[in-house]
């Protein structure tokens, strides 16, 4: 039984019996893991806030052959969530980060990207940054680190590149762009402040968000990207 030490952010527990957890943790070098924590149930445990969710620690565990489930041996907590988990609204955005990294990732597939976006999406919600926007950014990036993220900046038909100004369509089933001359039929106008605001997220760090005073401009953009981001992971989750 080899002992491996990951770095990882702790996703969900379940109760496993009356003394022990079931822990899905995001491992930065194995993917997502699935282990046992003996005894984590009882009042006095050793893991104490180590397995709270989002809490970045450091985890020792036992794989076993021909087992889905690893044993965990020790949890060291290095960065704790608390302060996420003190105000709704960002709690609310944390579960559905962590819902998203649940759903999108496969079991045993190491995503670095993936890993340090929670990281930093994290820490940029602890320091004050707006959750709209904390959560439109980590969903965009979420969807591309995914492959599923459509192309808004290309029509789909005649390949033409698309300024952020220029306005531009959805196709049907919101998956494909069209410019103004391949526009026939029925399709959806893309609201003009989505272009700009996909180009930044797309271009920039999220720690330098609060530096950036024109975001505030485009709130309705904000929230149509939100929607169809919403749409996306609808779509993509249910395939
Ligand atoms: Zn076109």
């Amino acid at each position: 039984m080899p002992l491996h030490q990951s770095d990882a952010i702790i996703l969900k527990t379940y109760p496993l019996g009356e003394a022990d957890r079931i822990v899905a943790f995001f491992t930065r070098d194995r993917g997502k893991v699935r282990g046992v924590a003996n005894g984590a149930r009882k009042m006095k445990n050793r893991f104490g806030a180590s397995l709270e969710p989002l809490a970045h620690s450091r985890i020792e565990y036992f794989e076993k052959e021909n087992r889905d489930l690893v044993r965990i041996q020790s949890v060291e907590l290095l960065d704790s969530p608390m302060k996420l988990f003190q105000d709704y609204d960002r709690a609310v955005c944390a579960a559905q980060m962590i819902d998203l990294v649940d759903r999108f990732l496969p079991e045993h597939e190491p995503q670095d990207a993936v890993f340090r976006l929670v990281r930093v999406t994290v820490q940029a919600l602890e320091q004050g940054c707006s959750i709209e926007f904390a959560s439109c950014y980590f969903e965009v990036w979420m969807l591309r680190l995914a492959g599923v993220f459509p192309d808004l900046f290309t029509c789909s038909s005649c390949a033409t590149t698309l300024d952020t100004g220029v306005e531009r369509f959805l196709a049907a089933g919101l998956q494909k762009t069209l410019c103004v001359s391949c526009n026939t039929g029925t399709n959806v106008t893309l609201h003009a402040d989505v272009p700009p605001i996909l180009y930044w997220i797309l271009r920039n760090k999220l720690e330098s968000a609060s530096a950036v005073d024109a975001l505030g401009e485009f709130g309705r953009g904000m929230k149509n990207l939100h929607e169809l981001n919403q749409y996306w992971i609808r779509h993509y989750s249910e395939r």
